[in-house]
Formats: C-alpha cells, sequence, structure tokens
C-alpha cells in the first residue's frame, strides 16, 4: 500500500478511501456536512449517529463496517496503477457508543489502529475483543500498532469504570440536598448515567441535543429536559467551569463531577485568577478537590481541612475514563506483541512516546535506537506520511489522524485549571507522521 491510499481519522484530500474510529470532536475535525472526498467507513451506530453531527451530510458515501466481520475493497496503487485488496475489520473499543478500532491487512502487513480505546481486562467486551483480535491474527504478526497513547505513563493509574462510577453515587448520596450536575461530552459515558439513574430511580437531565443522541442509541424514558423532575443533570463539558458552579450555588447549593482519568489540578487562589505555584495536589478520600480559596475565611463541605481559606464551591473529579489507563495499555500491547508502536495522541498528558514504555513488548530488538532516532528527529511535530516496512519488504504508508493534545507541563499544571486544559485539548490539530520505519 503507498500513500494516498487510506486515512484514518484524517479528512484531507489524497485518501481513497476514509476511516472513522468514533465521532469525538478530536476525531472527526476537517470533517463538514459538505464533506465529499471519499468512501466514509464507520461502524454501524456511528453511521445512526452521523446525521445529528452532520446534517445534511451525503449519506451515499458512508459504508457500514459490521464489528467482528472481515470486510475488503480493491484500491488502486498511485505508482503502478494496478490494484490491491485491503482487508479490514472492525473491533469493539469499548470507548463510547459506535467506537471502534480497525485491525487492517495487506500487502504492506498488518496494522492495528485503535483510535481511543479502554482495555477493562475483566470486562466482558473486552474478552470479546480479546477473542476477535485473536482470531483475526492467528497466523501472522502485528507489525505496526498505533495505539491510544492518552494516559501511557505509569502514574495514570485508575480503577475500572464500574468501580468508578460507585464513587460517584457515593458523592451523589452523600449530597442528599444538593444539585448534581455531572460533565460529559456529546457521546460517551452514557453507561455511568444509566448506572445513576437506575439505582437512585430518577430521570437525569441532559440538554435537547444530547437528549436526541440518547433516543437514538435506545434509552427512552430515562433521560429529560425538563430541570424540574431531576436534581442530577449531566452538561456540555465545555460548560462546566468554577462560574458556573459559583452562579448555580447562588441559587442552589450545587456539587460538580468531572468523571475522567485527568485528575483536576488543585487550585489555590491567593486572591481572585491568582494561584498559587507552591500547593501540591490534594487527594482527600479519594476524591480530588477543586478549591477556590479566599483569603477571608475557612471551611469546606463535609468537615476537614484543605489548606487555609474559605471553599466556595467543589468540583470532585472520579477517575471514570473512556481511555484505558497505563497497566490496561501494557496487558494490551503485551498481548498484541506488535513489531512497533507508535501513539496516537502527537501531545498526550503524559507525553511520552510509548515506545518508551513498551518498547521491550515489542518485537523490534532496537526499539531504543528506534526511540532516540524519533526524539532527535522532533517528527511527532510534523504532517505528512506515515511509512510502514512490510514483512514482504516493501514500504507502506498509511495517513492517520493523530490527535494533537496540548503538552502538559506537570510543573506548570497547578497553576492552571482543568477547564482550560480541557480547552485546550478540544484545540489540538491532527498530525500525521513521516516516520519511515
Ligand atoms: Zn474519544
Amino acid at each position: 500500500m503507498e500513500s494516498g491510499m487510506v486515512s484514518v481519522d484524517r479528512w484531507c484530500a489524497g485518501s481513497q478511501v476514509y476511516f472513522l474510529t468514533h465521532l469525538h470532536a478530536d476525531h472527526i475535525r476537517g470533517l463538514t456536512p459538505k464533506w465529499t472526498r471519499g468512501p466514509l467507513y464507520c461502524s454501524r451506530i456511528t453511521a445512526k449517529l452521523f446525521p445529528i453531527k452532520f446534517p445534511g451530510f451525503d449519506l451515499s458515501l458512508i459504508r457500514i463496517v459490521e464489528i467482528g466481520h472481515w470486510h475488503s475493497v480493491s484500491l488502486l496503487s498511485p505508482s503502478s496503477v494496478s490494484s490491491t485488496i485491503l482487508y479490514f475489520m472492525a473491533i469493539d473499543a469499548h470507548h463510547c457508543p459506535g467506537a471502534v478500532m480497525y485491525l487492517f491487512r495487506g500487502e504492506f502487513g498488518c496494522t492495528l489502529y485503535t483510535g481511543d480505546f479502554r482495555w477493562e481486562s475483566t470486562s466482558e467486551r473486552a474478552q470479546t475483543g480479546r477473542t476477535m483480535l485473536l482470531k483475526a491474527m492467528q497466523d501472522v504478526k502485528l507489525d505496526m500498532l498505533y495505539l491510544d497513547n492518552t494516559y501511557c505513563n505509569p502514574t495514570y493509574c485508575f480503577p475500572s469504570r464500574e468501580v468508578a462510577a460507585r464513587q460517584v453515587l457515593s458523592i451523589i448520596t452523600s449530597h442528599p440536598n444538593h444539585d448534581i450536575v455531572i460533565a460529559v461530552d456529546t457521546l460517551g459515558k452514557e453507561n455511568l448515567l444509566l448506572y445513576i439513574s437506575r439505582v437512585l430511580k430518577t430521570k437525569i437531565w441532559v440538554w435537547p441535543e444530547r437528549l436526541q443522541i440518547m433516543h437514538l442509541l435506545g434509552f427512552h424514558d430515562i433521560f429529560t429536559t425538563k430541570t424540574s423532575v431531576t436534581r442530577i443533570r449531566a452538561v456540555p463539558r465545555y460548560s462546566f467551569n468554577i462560574e458556573t458552579l459559583e452562579g448555580l450555588n447562588t441559587m442552589c447549593p450545587t456539587i460538580g463531577i468531572m468523571p475522567s482519568g485527568l485528575p483536576w489540578a488543585p487550585k489555590s487562589f491567593r486572591g481572585k485568577e491568582k494561584l498559587s505555584s507552591e500547593s501540591p495536589p490534594l487527594l482527600l478520600d479519594n476524591r480530588w478537590h477543586t478549591d477556590i480559596a479566599t483569603s477571608s475565611t475557612s471551611s469546606k463541605p463535609n468537615g476537614g481541612s484543605l489548606s487555609s481559606g474559605r471553599y466556595d464551591h467543589y468540583i470532585y473529579t472520579i477517575p471514570y475514563s473512556d481511555h484505558s489507563c497505563f497497566s490496561e495499555l501494557q496487558k494490551f500491547v503485551e498481548f498484541l506483541k506488535p513489531t512497533n508502536i507508535k501513539g496516537i495522541v502527537s501531545s498526550s498528558a503524559s507525553n511520552v512516546d510509548p515506545l518508551y514504555h513498551f518498547g521491550s513488548l515489542c518485537r523490534i530488538q532496537q526499539a531504543s535506537e528506534l526511540l532516540c532516532q524519533r526524539l532527535k528527529s522532533k517528527r511527532y511535530e510534523k504532517v505528512g506520511v506515515i511509512g510502514m516496512k512490510s514483512p514482504f519488504g516493501c514500504t507502506s504508508t498509511m495517513q492517520l489522524g493523530r490527535k494533537r493534545r496540548k503538552r502538559q507541563n506537570f510543573s506548570a499544571s497547578i497553576h492552571v485549571s482543568r477547564v482550560r486544559l480541557l480547552r485546550r485539548e478540544r484545540q489540538g490539530v491532527k498530525i500525521v507522521d513521516t516516520d519511515p520505519d
């Protein structure tokens, strides 16, 4: 396979076929209702949700990829003008509704692009995915793994979503007289909301677009747009910030819950908008507190002490993540034993090439050398085309969307609110690597 044949989560001109892993914003940047560059392959659920995201999109371009089945497409080699067959399979990414990984096979070898994914070893869905991968790769080795390296750092250690959901519930039940706002994206975290609704026997407020999505996903009679019928609201993540919570608390006691694998960087204000650089992260009772302390008073809900100052609101971050934690990534790489590995997030929170942690688990013998070359060449910041050495001795290329998240400086993180960090993540651009390896 040569350059100009396949793109994954990348929507520029120059490919013959395009693959979409899921509908989160950082994977569809560049995709518009008027986009017509070629056939677009996606899962059945993604296809169902597509018209909401892209009203007016030419749906005849969409090709549904059934999970767990091999599909194929004939592509034209731009250089030899001969055809070559690309085989591909979608595997449940266990990330958000419709999210899939893609396994590609062809003359170029075998490549897996995870997109965003969660690999909870105890979950039944991960077991199913494992079985699918084993079956699909029983006679080949994986030449290249493009990995969701969002949390590719041993510091990112968080529990399964089942455990985290219980933590969320515990916070809600310990605030019986508070309104609750939970930050979510337009897609994802449905199981958390369903769990809360089921256990507390209550409806959950969502905004109108979210309600439409919930209905399309088959969740009727659980979500509502009427604020009067519930104290629990799932709100868009972009609207979840300290200022909003302050405003809400002037009307009714309210707490905010941010489900995320990335802990908030707690802030200690020395006056409004002035943050202390010395304040260490604070973890109390497994709750990350984001505190705003003024110089006037000292109090906080539920007793205890954080630091001097008045905490006029609380935001809880619960490690409920739709991305794999470090140990899950490690297990995944151990399981696949790829020849080579690259991260799809060019500048993740961990900001480390997956080869650094997992090179020894790959089949390549010179992982450290390769890593050095990558670091020296700074190719992670470039835009171009990925090349892959195939087991057949030819060089293959595939254009792949690589998420670029704002580099997070740990020493500086205590200065910056979580909300602002999240906003930066959303401003990332697609990057395509130029690595020849
Ligand atoms: Zn995602």
